[in-house]
């Protein structure tokens, strides 16, 4: 690093330490010219996660609001706090992967209804009667809290027919064709 007093290139770092946080690295340096010392701090760059929505603005990725979907569709489900937990993380880690750090809200709306297929079929079914009317992830949750409430209200949960007269597909989605392979949990 350039010494600011001579403007020498080269130095020697004397010390290193971490900052309480662990958010920086502070280092203090001798200029290896005029053998005075500074400080110069490395930290991650924050990089956003940005949301495209469908009318064209971009909202940041919010994870608390996506684990609050999720809750939600996983109301009352044998699903533990720690594998929806996993689950946002993972997403948000497929996420941050991707060069551009952007998608549009839609295909992070399937990329969710994916994971949700593996995990609950009910969840899935929710969340994904409420994301097909809405196609924007930020909107949604407001949606399946709606839905949810709707469920309490009523005692009936939107939940599996018991015995299904006609494919699963259509009594779940009678106007949309959705091959019932999709809705068998994949195996990991
Ligand atoms: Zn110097």
């Amino acid at each position: 690093m350039r010494c600011p007093f001579c403007g020498h290139l080269e130095d020697k770092v004397v010390d290193s330490r971490e900052s309480r946080e662990g958010d920086s690295i502070r280092r203090r340096r001798e200029c290896l010219s005029c053998a005075r010392r500074f400080t110069s701090y490395e930290r991650v760059e924050e990089v956003p996660l940005v949301i495209l929505k469908k009318d064209g603005r971009r909202e940041p990725f919010d994870r608390q609001k996506l684990m609050k979907g999720l809750l939600l569709a996983c109301q009352k489900r044998p699903i533990s706090l720690a594998r929806i937990e996993q689950l946002v993380g993972d997403l948000h880690a497929r996420l941050m992967e991707r060069p551009d750090r952007e998608i549009r809200s839609r295909e992070l709306g399937e990329l969710i209804m994916d994971e949700l297929k593996g995990l609950d079929q009910v969840a899935y079914v929710r969340f994904a009667s409420v994301y097909r009317d809405f196609k924007d992830l930020p909107d949604f949750v407001k949606a399946l809290e709606g839905l949810m409430h709707k469920e309490t209200a009523t005692g009936r949960s939107v939940s599996l027919p018991p015995e299904a007269p006609k494919p699963l597909s259509q009594a779940l989605f009678p106007s949309e064709a959705v091959d019932l392979p999709l809705l068998k949990p994949r195996k990991k």
